[in-house]
């Protein structure tokens, strides 16, 4: 199945393009106009000229790309007209401000996904069907083999653990992904087991968080005033994957640790991190999250951005939708744990 003539969205060495509207929806190389869904940084790249989000990814988005960026932000729902293409953004439930970008020109409607999450996590605006004839997915965790906990089975889990290790007497802690893990985990926790501290990287977003409106419990970071030994041998400790085995680690001792990400539904996947616990835990759909996403949509074609492709577009083809894969320079975020170092 080729790409048509009349495709509202269509893949380009720069990335996903909309020609009736030439702007570019998360592109990977430098564009003039830029539809951003969320700040991970596979999907907000530097350079582009002008770019367009929801207004709380405006907070990410200039922390990471820079203040002076050409910034225009939407509300959920709110619209704007360019070249004749009405744009919207809509709730992804993946990270704070993360978007699925409705198109609408000559009577059809696209939506690109981005990333996204089903069950709702409190951190961000819940994911939204959007009705549409055609729908770009991702399918990062595109296999029947992926299921979440839910999100109370998760917290009992996480929580359990952090208790019995600090009547134990000693840290927890647990690698996630800076921006997004670490405010879900920290909103999800049960913060009356012990003090919280965070790694440098992860605190910049808890700011954003915060300044969202999204409550989060109290944060420490290493360097503060009353952290000592005695304080650390009761906390959780929030850090990302990076900080495993450098000299960061040193001064929590003996300490348990631990990783939240959907990989760790696999057992393999654990021993390979090398940590004594994996939490299965993802902001990204499962496979029934992502049947039912894009059922809800209606969507007659479906476009497969990034994950499990092959799997996921004979899947739906088997279902009777008319489906292909999009070749893009997305990933995971869980995958890339190199780019929060800061110490
Ligand atoms: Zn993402
Ligand atoms: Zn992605």
């Amino acid at each position: 199945m080729a790409a048509k003539e009349e495709d509202l969205v269509v893949a380009r060495p720069e990335g996903l393009y909309c020609p009736p509207g030439d702007f570019y929806i998360d592109p990977w190389r430098p564009v003039a106009r830029a539809v951003i869904t969320h700040a991970h940084s596979d999907h907000a790249r530097m350079g582009h000229a002008h770019y367009l989000a929801h207004t709380d990814s405006a907070g990410t988005l200039r922390t990471r790309l820079g203040s002076d960026i050409a910034l225009q932000t939407l509300g959920y729902g709110e619209a704007i007209e360019h070249h004749g293409v009405r744009v919207s953004l809509h709730p992804a439930g993946h990270v704070l401000g993360s978007a699925q970008v409705r198109l609408e020109h000559g009577g059809r409607v696209w939506v690109a996904s981005g990333d996204y999450k089903t069950e709702p996590d409190g951190t961000c605006m819940p994911f939204e069907p959007v009705p549409c004839d055609t729908f770009i997915t991702e399918s990062t965790f595109g296999l029947p083999i992926y299921r979440w906990p839910t999100q109370a089975a998760l917290f009992a889990e996480i929580d359990a653990w952090w208790r019995a290790n600090a009547e134990a007497g000693r840290a927890s802690v647990l690698f996630c992904y800076a921006f997004g893990k670490a405010q879900r985990i920290l909103h999800g926790v049960d913060a009356s087991i012990g003090p919280i501290v965070v790694h440098g990287a992860v605190e910049p977003l808890n700011a954003v968080y915060r300044a969202a409106g999204v409550a989060l419990p109290e944060t420490l970071r290493v360097t503060d005033p009353g952290v000592d030994a005695a304080l650390l041998k009761r906390a959780l400790v929030l850090a990302p994957p990076s900080a495993q085995g450098t000299p960061w680690m040193r001064r929590f001792g003996n300490y348990a640790d631990a990783f939240a990400s959907g990989w760790m539904q696999l057992r393999g996947t654990r021993r390979r991190r090398g940590v004594d616990r994996g939490f299965v835990m993802s902001d990204h759909a499962d496979w029934p999250g992502l049947q039912q996403a894009i059922a809800g949509t209606g969507a007659s074609r479906v476009f497969v951005t990034h994950g499990s492709v092959a799997v996921m577009v004979r899947w739906l083809t088997e279902n009777g939708l008319d489906a292909q894969g999009f070749k893009t320079e997305y990933g995971d975020e869980d995958d890339q744990g190199q780019g929060a170092a800061t110490p």
